[in-house]
């Protein structure tokens, strides 16, 4: 008796259970691996009662992943590093409008794309860097005047090919063409202070000891040294000045790269996906997201640590993910004609 009773319950129990699952999970497939990022999901699981199932990798795996898998995709949420990664998830075709306007009052025009298949995280800047012992380079308020010739021997910067610089290279690129371009890489490598070596860090690390009066370098390095508890990167934190580049009203502003994420086409948990985009444009989630690798909030006012608040304000250039995805193999190819290696 008992056993054709459970037998006869099963079939309701097999239809509600995945409906009931569908309900409270949301698949995250992030190339993002910060451990604050997970206290984040853990917190909007607390908040929203859905779980976060997280499927990390490369950002160029996950979108062949969420391709190849095709309409039995479990994914819902794409996140990476990178405006070049989100546009080439967009024109792979695997994201999708998120539609919410929460999210575009929150995040900056400049910072999402206009048809809502991605929009920034977190944002940082690509910044000129300078010992304040030694003082301000004069001059020095432009990436184009990075190529002038009184900063001879004097420029730190990793190699040209470095995503980093061609990405710089390419919205150079896109505000003053391929000729000037080609001029003010050659410009920049006649003016380097040593050949390329090491990363970002090493350029700043470089400054105190005089071998260099300007690095070049992503902003959450220095801020990464204005936390540290080693009282040598504190130290080189508090030396250190910073210049946002191309700030002037109507120049186009720092150039910035950011944090994405974006609604999976064929998300199976569509509700649960934008209610989770929504919350990583939160406060709180802005704070914890940015605080994983000391990179700037998107949303005005989100709290900031105090580190990066002294590093000064900017204004950011307008996130081109496609631009940058197409200009950069000719940004590429002008900085080796030009020899900046
Ligand atoms: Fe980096």
């Amino acid at each position: 008796m008992l056993r054709r009773a459970l037998l006869a319950a099963l079939p309701a129990l097999a239809l509600a259970l995945p409906a009931a699952a569908q309900d409270r999970v949301m698949n995250l497939y992030s190339a993002r691996h910060y451990d604050t990022d997970r206290a984040l999901y853990e917190e909007f699981t607390r908040e929203t009662g859905i779980r976060v199932r997280l499927i990390e990798g490369n950002a160029d795996q996950l979108i062949e992943r969420i391709r190849a898998e095709g309409r039995n995709s479990p994914a819902d949420v794409f996140l990476t590093v990178d405006a070049a990664r989100l546009a080439r998830a967009a024109s792979a075709g695997i994201l999708a409008a998120h539609g919410s306007q929460v999210i575009d009052q929150r995040v900056p025009a400049t910072l999402r794309d206009p048809g809502g298949l991605w929009f920034a995280v977190t944002q940082r800047a690509r910044v000129l860097m300078y010992d304040k012992e030694r003082g301000v380079p004069a001059g020095l308020t432009r990436y184009e005047d990075l190529a002038k010739p009184e900063f001879r021997g004097m420029i730190c910067v990793r190699t040209g090919s470095h995503p980093y610089n061609t990405s710089m290279a390419a919205s150079v690129l896109a505000a003053d063409g391929p000729e000037a371009t080609e001029a003010w890489a050659r410009g920049v490598a006649a003016n380097l202070a040593r050949p390329p070596q090491g990363g970002d860090r090493d350029q700043i690390n470089a400054l105190p000891t005089g071998a260099c009066r300007i690095a070049i370098s992503n902003t959450y390095y220095l801020g990464g040294y204005g936390r540290s508890t080693n009282p040598a990167e504190r130290a080189i934190f508090d030396r250190t000045g910073v210049i946002f580049p191309n700030q002037a009203p109507g120049d186009r502003g720092a150039h910035v790269n950011i944090s994405g994420a974006g609604l999976v086409a064929t998300a199976p948990n569509r509700d649960n996906a934008i209610r989770f985009l929504e919350f990583m444009t939160t406060h709180k989630a802005q704070e914890m997201f940015a605080l994983g690798n000391m990179e700037y909030p998107v949303v005005e006012d989100a709290p900031m640590h105090p580190a990066l608040r002294s590093m000064g304000t900017f204004r950011g250039e307008a996130v081109a993910a496609q631009r940058n995805l197409d200009n950069t193999p000719q940004a590429l190819q002008l900085m080796q004609r030009a020899g900046w290696n």
